[in-house]
């Protein structure tokens, strides 16, 4: 019966826990307006080539996780398995040149054909901004210090740590490949299968390899830093003043090398000690030669990605509580004229704002302890014998109190509680 079970790597949410992640999605819309961006939507997915011809060849999202199908006009599409790539076309199809710097923000599923485990799915969900049209590296430093600013919000700053890098400019990494290359090939026949495909591709790549053997070489490589001109190291040394200026600790990681093509200059993860291997919660970079790449007019970029589910769990495990739903207050009728009086009351107080549970069944204890069930607050109880004083019993469900209330008063009554 696969039919009726959820697809591998794909999660139902319950209320409780969509509350949550929900929260998280505020909080982050939330704290990203108050550095002037604003909500994006593009469509959940593009052509192939979007991603094919801009996360690179040999990116483990390109080579293995894309869920490409052909639609039945025959196009090549694919669930779009991150977000920037998306956003960049939607700034060139949208002719959006003019208006530059632009600042985005995004929320929204993506995929990714992976191994499930827990914090890996298949469909997961991100938070992300992109800030397009600025050069300098104080776009940087404000983008990576709003991303500081959402993760103490969620509670959960002071439980990760600023991993920052830089990658240089292209003439920096031109030079670094060579060195790279040559150290490589001294290694060749211990690679992987994977790496020894990306050495002439994209050698960089091989620095972020998960695999054992990979990291055993790569371990004792020569490092980027040692190859940058003075224009990245100038451009770098910017981006740290930024951030202790504006009291962001960071630490510098030399060995950072994002998973994506598009990356140069900045690079950055927030990582965390409390979720296991899947410890990256919110990762990005600068994206220089992306939207040139496209084929779009050459416009700088920065942004970064941040896993909901991750979030939800690390500021679960760190003990931020989520505000929770007004309490409703519960109707009680016991008899059929009680039901239609108190039915009219619903109605009433729903529009007056009020949340409202209707007892719909059971005796009155039953009635009562499904009020309990849904935390409410206090329970109208209407019987025959209330109907024939007019008026209901209002009790107050944490103190047990509880009075006569007139029925043509109940409404203002109620709001006023
Ligand atoms: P990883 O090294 O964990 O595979 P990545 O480099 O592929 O991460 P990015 O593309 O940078 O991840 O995505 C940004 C963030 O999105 C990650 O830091 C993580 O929080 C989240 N994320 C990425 N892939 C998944 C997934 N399969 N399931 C849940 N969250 C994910
Ligand atoms: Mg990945």
């Amino acid at each position: 019966m696969a039919a009726l079970q959820s697809v591998r790597g794909t999660h139902d949410q319950l209320p409780e826990e969509s509350r949550r992640h929900r929260f998280v999605e505020e909080k982050a819309l939330t704290v990203t307006s108050l550095y002037g961006f604003g909500e994006i939507m593009t469509p959940i997915f593009e052509f192939t080539d979007v991603f094919a011809r801009t996360l690179g060849d040999t990116s483990d999202i390109v080579t293995k996780e894309m869920y490409t199908f052909t639609d039945k006009g025959g196009d090549s599409l694919t669930l779009r398995p991150e977000g920037t790539a998306g956003v960049c076309r939607a700034f060139i199809s949208g002719g959006l040149a003019q208006h530059l710097p632009l600042k985005f923000f995004y929320r929204g599923p993506m995929f990714r054909h992976e191994r499930p485990q827990k914090g890996r799915l298949r469909q997961f969900h991100q938070v992300g901004v992109e800030l397009l049209g600025v050069e300098n590296p104080q776009a940087d430093v404000e983008v990576i210090a709003m991303a500081r600013h959402l993760l103490d919000e969620l509670g959960i700053g002071q439980h990760t740590t600023l991993e920052l890098n830089t990658l240089g400019d292209v003439e920096s990494r031109e030079n670094y490949r060579q060195v790279l290359v040559a150290y490589l090939q001294d290694h060749l026949s211990s690679l992987s299968d994977d790496s020894k495909n990306r050495l002439d591709k994209n050698p960089l790549r091989i620095l972020d390899s998960k695999d054992e053997g990979d990291r055993k070489i790569v371990a004792n490589a020569p490092l980027l830093s040692q190859h940058l001109n003075e224009a990245s190291r100038g451009f770098f040394a910017k981006v740290q003043e930024g951030l202790s200026a504006l009291g962001v600790p960071f630490t510098v990681n030399e060995r950072l090398v994002r998973g994506l093509d598009y990356y140069g200059h900045t690079a950055f993860e927030f990582t965390t000690a409390l979720l296991g291997s899947q410890g990256t919660v919110l990762a990005g970079g600068r994206y220089d030669t992306l939207i040139s790449t496209m084929g779009g007019p050459a416009t700088p970029g920065i942004g970064w990605a941040a896993g909901v589910e991750r979030l939800s769990m690390l500021s679960q495990e760190a003990g931020l509580q989520v505000p929770e739903a007004a309490r409703p207050i519960a109707l009680v009728p016991m008899g059929e004229a009680a039901q239609a009086a108190l039915l009219k009351l619903s109605g009433e107080l729903r529009r007056a704002g009020l949340a409202v549970e209707m007892g719909y069944a059971g005796n009155l204890g039953k009635r009562l302890k499904r009020a309990d069930k849904v935390r409410a607050r206090l329970a109208v109880i209407l019987g025959d014998d209330e109907l024939a004083k007019k008026a209901a019993t209002v009790r107050d469900l944490d103190s047990g109190e509880q009075e006569a209330v007139a029925l043509d008063a109940l409404v203002q009554r109620l709001s006023g509680k």
